[in-house]
């Protein structure tokens, strides 16, 4: 089956299906007339622990957000009572004599498709507040994630219908040899985690969960865009071979990984890596990246049931981070909004999310969120050297008033040594300021995603538009030629997907860049071609 290559390599396992969590799994258990009181409990039990969750959720919303946002949780536990104080689930268990799994998720089902069937576009929405509830209710009830992401078995292609960034976060990369989906934009955040990750992933194939049964064996070739379902001895044969291959070319680029990289001419390339989950900063010290150019601390959000606070945000950033204490370290400010929802916020829902409150807008609008990330950074830089980065800058005005939030703070927390303060160009209004917002900062950091998202306007995360995300187009390029010539002596790294892309390195170093920052699988191979490249002079 053809689809479209979404992060490349190559990957064979058996199939694990993972559809919605609200359909059964085959988890249902008969029970006896005896245990339904048993069961009933179990149920009550669960709703209690997701109370407690969101009434959390609620206070930690409104202490780093607003109250307004907290709003939603403290809706959520109003439908919570009331679907627990209905009769539905006594009747299911009597009725059905189900455990109470099968049972919470054919009345959640029930009460879903209720409100998906109103004509009333608001009250029609609450179908997915109930999915969401229901998510919430089973993984206490059955201790484990309800989309069951999380424990899969090792070797599994993974097969699913869609893919959120949370979902790739809590994906480990030993564990998946692929994933199959059945749409996904190129540019979303969920396929460039996956991309980093390094697991292969095809997308653009409808109706799959039905063509693919849990155990089955597929082969996914992502580099080709294609997977086998079932294949023959022959197939499976060359396939292994082909796995043999990549591993062997990996060997050979990561024998010299660690020595810093010169082209022919003796011009050196910094290659540093991009971190967004925690599995990733082993692969990034063992392929010998120079450093980390962007690490998105989106990751440490996006898996969290509630906002981290700050000394919880110091304690997983000290975690994560301490294998890196000798490497210089970039760490963006959060970046949500857009395509990157976090599982514990529901914004006011947007008419254009990508184009509306997303990286410094959402900072700036939420100063205590800021704030947090801002002390627990801080805090760090006392132990560690880092640099501190700012997502999604358009206005000079932006870089200004965050510098000011990140000075105020040095100067509270008493900081002496300030760490480097640093804005992303990732908009075509910041490629053509650079010289004002540099006036702000000590160093600038390109992001080729959402440049190309912007200028060529092209939903990074919609999957029917794929053929438009074209982060090479000439008027891209254009783009990062004049970011180079206004930016000076100033520090400056790409860090978008295009960075890591082999055929387009020779160009980019040719147009000037001398610090790329990419995927930590691609370092090896990038430092390797940068070896072999003789570098043209720039043109003027
Ligand atoms: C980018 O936009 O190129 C970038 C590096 O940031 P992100 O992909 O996290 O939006
Ligand atoms: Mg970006």
């Amino acid at each position: 089956m053809a689809g479209l290559r979404v992060s490349p390599g190559l990957g064979m396992g058996s199939a694990r299906v993972v559809g919605d969590a609200l359909q059964c799994r085959g988890t249902a258990q008969p029970i006896g007339e005896n245990e339904v009181e048993r069961e009933l409990s179990r149920i009550r039990a669960a709703f209690d622990q997701t109370r407690t969750e969101l009434r959390e959720s609620a206070r930690r919303v409104e202490a780093q957000f607003s109250s307004h946002l907290a709003d939603i949780f403290r809706a959520h536990e109003m439908m919570l009572d009331s679907l627990l104080s209905s009769d539905d689930f006594s009747q299911e268990l009597r009725g059905s004599l189900l455990s109470a799994g099968a049972v919470v998720r054919r009345v959640f089902r029930r009460w879903r498709e209720k409100f998906q069937s109103l004509k009333d576009e608001t009250l029609r929405q609450r179908a997915d507040d109930i999915a969401d509830i229901a998510r919430k209710v089973l993984r206490h009830l059955e201790g484990a994630d309800g989309f069951g992401f999380k424990n899969l078995p090792a070797g599994s292609v993974l097969v699913v219908q869609r893919l959120l960034p949370s979902d790739v976060v809590s994906l480990a990369r030993h564990h998946v040899a692929a994933v199959v989906v059945e749409s996904l934009g190129y540019g979303s955040h969920a396929a460039l985690l996956a991309r980093e990750k390094g697991i292969p992933i095809v997308a653009g194939l409808p109706g799959i969960l039905d063509n693919i049964r849990d155990g089955d064996e597929v082969l996914v070739d992502a580099s080709r865009g294609e997977i086998v379902v079932a294949p023959d001895a022959a197939m499976r044969a060359e396939f292994q071979e082909r796995l043999n291959t990549q591993y062997a070319t990996l060997a050979r680029c990561r024998g010299a990984c660690h020595d810093p990289a010169h082209t022919l001419d003796g011009a050196h390339v910094i290659v540093e890596a991009n971190l967004g989950a925690y599995e990733d900063v082993a692969l990034a010290v063992d392929n010998g990246a120079d450093g980390v150019g962007l690490f998105r601390i989106e990751q440490l959000y996006l898996a969290r049931e509630l906002p981290p606070t700050e000394d919880e945000l110091l304690d997983e950033l000290r975690a994560v981070t301490a294998p890196l204490r000798n490497t210089p370290l970039t760490i963006r400010l959060l970046d949500v909004g857009g395509d990157k929802p976090v599982p514990f916020l529901h914004f006011p829902v947007e008419a254009n999310p990508a184009l509306g409150t997303r990286g410094v807008r959402l900072l700036l609008e939420y100063p205590q969120l800021t704030q947090t990330q801002l002390c627990a950074l801080l805090r760090l830089s006392r132990e560690q050297p880092i640099r501190v980065l700012v997502p999604m800058v358009t206005l000079e005005d932006d870089i200004e008033a965050i510098r000011r939030l990140f000075d105020a703070t040095c100067g509270k927390l008493h900081i002496e040594q300030r760490p480097a303060f640093g804005a992303m160009i990732e908009t075509p209004a910041a490629a053509l300021s650079v010289p004002a917002i540099a006036k702000h900062v000590d160093f600038l950091c390109v992001g080729t995603n959402d440049l190309t998202q912007y200028t060529l306007a092209v939903g990074r995360d919609d999957p029917t538009v794929n053929r438009y995300f074209l982060d090479n187009h000439s008027s891209l390029l254009r783009l990062l030629g004049i970011i180079i010539a206004d930016a000076g002596a100033m520090p400056l790294t790409l860090c978008g997907e295009l960075a890591g892309r082999e055929e387009m390195i020779p160009q980019l170093l040719t147009m000037g860049f001398r610090s790329l920052s990419v995927a930590p699988a691609l370092v090896p191979g990038a430092k390797a071609l940068i070896r072999t490249l003789r570098l043209a002079p720039p043109a003027d």
